[in-house]
C-alpha cells in the first residue's frame, strides 16, 4: 500500500514525480496524484485522477503542464473511501496550504475527524489521510506553530501506520517526510533530495539513500536532508549506496514477489488485526449487523473459490466452535447452480482477495436474490464484490502481485477469526476471558510468524530433498486437514507437482493404496487435541515406506521426530491461531520446490490473479 515520491531541487518536479510513480506501479494502485508548488501562481497546484497513472500523465502532458521544482506524488491503494478523484492523494487542507501524501492507515481518524469537524473544519474526502492535512493546518495556521512543530504536534495524535510526504505553500523549498510502520526512504542527489516508498522510484536519479526508522522525521531541501528522532532531536542518517538493478529493487531485493509477499505477512497482519482489537474486544469499522440480527441467525454460509475457499474450510471449524451457529462452506462455482437453501436467516460470507472473482460475484448475487444478507471479506477497496455486498470487512493486506496468494490468505483468515470473536461476544458463546485469550494470541501472531520467517533455510533444505517427487500427499485432521488443502494448492499451482490433501481418517478408505516406498507424505500435526491420532497416521504411512515431512508445534516436535523423517515446527499458539502460523512453512516449502524446479513462480502457467471468467 502504495507509492510515495517526493522531489525538491532545481529541475521541474512533475516529470520526475511521474517517472518515480511509474516505477512504483508494480506495487498495485487504483489512482494517482501530484502536488507541486507553482512559483508563477505562488500556490500549491494539485492534480489527481482515478485509474492508471497514464490518465494523470496525459492530463499533465507528461509533466510539462505543471511547473514547480518541489513536489510530492502518490499512487493510492484505497483503504478508507472508494477509489475516486476526490479520495486520491495528495490530500490538501481546507486552506489549500498543506498537501499530504500518505501510505498506510490512520487508525483513529474517525475520532480526529470528529474533533476537527467540531472546530468547523470542512472535509471533502472520505479518506483517513485528509485528517492529517487538516490537523497539520489546524496547528500551523490556527495555533501559529512553525511547520515542523505543527507536524510534530500532529504526530503525537496519530495512531496507526503511516509514511507521509508533506508540502506547505509557505515553505516551497522543503518537504517533510515522516515514517511509522510504513516504508519510506530518503534519496541524496546533486542539488536535490528525494523521498520514496522504495528505491526503485529514485534509482534513475540517485543511488545514495537513507532508510528512515520508525518515528523519524526528515526535512528535505535541495542542499540536503536533516533528520530527527521522535523527540525531534537531530540525528545522523547513514547513507547507503544501492547497487541493485531496478528489477531486483521492485521486489525489495527478493527474487520473486511471492517470496516478498510471504515475508510481508506479519506486517499485513498487523494492519489487519491491530486496529480492530481494543480492550479484549473486536471493533469493526462501518459495521451494521445488529445484535438482534446476529442472535436470530440460523446459518452462516461461506462462499469462495481457490485459497479463499480454503479459508472458508478453516472458517467452518473456527466459526462453529466460537459461535455454535452451523456453518456451510460452498465453492462459488457450485453454489450458483445447486439450488441452495439460503434465506434471510442465513448470513452469507463471501471471500475474495481481488473482489472481482466472477464465480464469487455470481454466487453473491444469487444469495442476495434468495434474501440473504451478504458480508464480504475483500482486499481491494471499492471492488465489485465490495460494492455489491451489504457489509464489507477489508483485509488490508496491501496489493498482492504474485498469482499464488499468501498474505491474502493469512489476512482473510485473521478477519474470519475476528468475526468469530465479535459474534461470540454478542451470542454469549465464548466467555469474556476466552475472547481475551484468543485476541491476545492474535496480537502475538505477527511476532510468532516473524520467528518462522527468520529461518527459511530448514524448509529450503527439505525442499531440496524432495523437489523432484512427482506426487505429494498432504494429510491432517480437523484444521490441519483444512490447512492441507491450502498447502497442497500452493504446491501444485506454482511447482506443477501433483498433490492432494486428505483428511487423515480417510486414508484407510482408499488413498493409502497409493502410498508406497518413497512416496512423499506431508503430515500436518499442529492441532494438539488430535496429535495422537496424527501420529498414528504418520506410523501408518511410514509402515508403507513413505517419507514423512511433518509439521507440528515446538512443544510436540520431539515426539513427532520419533517417527517422521523430518519435522518442521511453528511456535505454540492458541488452537484457533494454528492454521495462520502453520500455513507459512507450507508456503515456503511450495516456493522452494517451485524455485528448484525452475518454475515461473510469480506467473504460473495458465493462471490469472483475478479470475473474471466463469
Ligand atoms: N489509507 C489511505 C487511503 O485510503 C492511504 C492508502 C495508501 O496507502 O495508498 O487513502
Amino acid at each position: 500500500m502504495c507509492g510515495i515520491v517526493g522531489y525538491v531541487g532545481t529541475e521541474q518536479a512533475t516529470p520526475i514525480l511521474l517517472e518515480g510513480l511509474s516505477r512504483l506501479e508494480y506495487r498495485g494502485y487504483d489512482s494517482a496524484g501530484v502536488a507541486v508548488y507553482s512559483r508563477q501562481q505562488e500556490a500549491l497546484r494539485v492534480y489527481k485522477a482515478k485509474g492508471r497513472l497514464r490518465v494523470l500523465s496525459d492530463m499533465l502532458q507528461g509533466g510539462a503542464a505543471a511547473d514547480g521544482t518541489t513536489g510530492i506524488g502518490h499512487t493510492r491503494w484505497a483503504t478508507h473511501g472508494a477509489p475516486s478523484d476526490v479520495n486520491s492523494h495528495p490530500q490538501v487542507s481546507h486552506s489549500g496550504k498543506i498537501a499530504v501524501v500518505h501510505n498506510g492507515i490512520i487508525e483513529n481518524y474517525a475520532e480526529l475527524k470528529e474533533f476537527l469537524l467540531s472546530e468547523g473544519v470542512p472535509f471533502t474526502s472520505e479518506t483517513d489521510t485528509e485528517v492529517v492535512a487538516q490537523l497539520i493546518a489546524y496547528f500551523y495556521e490556527g495555533e501559529h506553530l512553525s511547520l515542523l512543530e505543527a507536524v510534530g504536534r500532529t504526530l503525537l495524535r496519530l495512531e496507526g501506520a503511516y509514511a507521509l510526504g508533506i508540502l506547505c505553500a509557505d515553505a516551497p523549498d522543503k518537504l517533510i517526510a515522516v515514517r511509522k510502520d510504513s516504508p519510506l526512504i530518503l534519496g541524496y542527489g546533486e542539488g536535490c533530495s528525494f523521498l520514496a516508498s522504495d528505491v526503485t522510484a529514485i534509482l534513475r536519479y540517485t543511488r545514495e539513500v537513507g532508510y528512515m526508522d520508525d518515528g523519524e522525521v526528515a526535512v528535505l531541501t535541495r542542499d540536503g536532508i536533516a533528520c530527527y528522532n521522535y523527540l525531534m532531536q537531530p540525528i545522523e542518517k547513514e547513507i547507503i549506496h544501492i547497487d541493485w538493478e531496478i528489477d531486483a529493487a521492485e521486489k525489495g531485493g527478493y527474487e520473486h514477489f511471492m517470496f516478498k509477499e510471504i515475508m510481508e505477512q506479519p506486517e499485513a497482519l498487523r494492519r489487519c488485526i491491530f486496529p480492530r482489537v481494543r480492550d479484549g474486544a473486536v471493533y469493526f469499522e462501518d459495521f451494521h449487523l445488529s445484535d438482534d440480527y446476529i442472535c436470530a441467525l440460523k446459518k452462516i454460509c461461506i462462499i469462495a473459490c481457490g485459497s479463499s475457499y480454503h479459508v472458508g474450510v478453516v472458517g467452518k471449524y473456527h466459526l462453529e466452535r466460537m459461535t455454535r451457529i452451523p456453518v456451510e462452506v460452498a465453492l462459488a462455482s457450485e453454489f450458483r447452480y445447486m439450488d441452495p437453501i439460503v434465506d434471510s436467516s442465513t448470513l452469507v460470507v463471501v471471500i475474495s482477495q481481488s473482489g472481482e472473482t466472477l464465480d464469487t460475484m455470481a454466487a453473491l448475487r444469487e444469495a442476495k436474490r434468495l434474501g440473504a444478507h451478504v458480508l464480504s471479506i475483500v482486499n481491494v477497496v471499492g471492488s465489485s464484490i465490495a460494492r455489491e455486498s451489504d457489509q464489507v470487512l477489508y483485509t488490508w493486506a496491501g496489493p498482492e502481485i504474485a498469482v499464488a496468494t499468501t498474505k491474502g490468505y493469512s489476512t482473510q483468515l485473521a478477519v474470519v477469526n475476528l468475526l468469530g470473536v465479535y459474534f461470540a461476544r454478542v451470542l454469549g458463546t465464548m466467555t469474556a476471558q476466552a475472547c481475551v485469550d484468543l485476541l491476545e494470541e492474535m496480537l502475538l501472531l505477527p511476532g510468532k510468524m516473524e520467528q518462522v520467517l527468520a529461518h527459511p533455510e530448514d524448509i529450503q533444505y527439505w525442499a531440496s530433498q524432495y523437489f523432484n517427487h512427482d506426487s505429494v500427499f498432504y494429510i491432517g485432521r480437523n484444521v490441519d486437514y483444512a490447512l492441507g488443502l491450502e498447502a497442497s494448492l500452493k504446491l501444485k499451482e506454482i511447482s506443477y507437482v501433483h498433490s492432494e490433501a486428505y483428511a487423515s481418517g480417510e486414508l484407510k478408505h482408499g488413498t493409502i493404496s497409493l502410498v508406497e516406498d518413497g512416496t512423499l507424505v506431508v503430515a500436518l500435526g499442529t492441532y494438539g487435541r488430535l496429535f495422537e491420532k496424527a501420529m498414528s497416521n504418520v506410523v501408518e504411512v511410514k509402515a508403507r515406506g513413505a517419507d514423512v515431512l511433518a509439521l507440528t508445534t515446538e512443544s510436540r516436535a520431539a515426539e513427532m521426530a520419533k517417527t517422521a523423517t523430518a519435522v518442521l515446527t511453528i511456535p505454540d499458539t492458541h488452537e484457533l491461531v494454528l492454521p495462520s502460523l502453520g500455513v507459512v512453512p507450507m508456503q515456503l516449502f511450495a516456493y522452494y520446490v517451485a524455485l528448484m524446479r525452475g518454475c515461473d513462480i510469480d506467473k504460473p502457467r495458465n493462471l490469472a490473479k483475478s479470475v473474471t471468467v466463469e
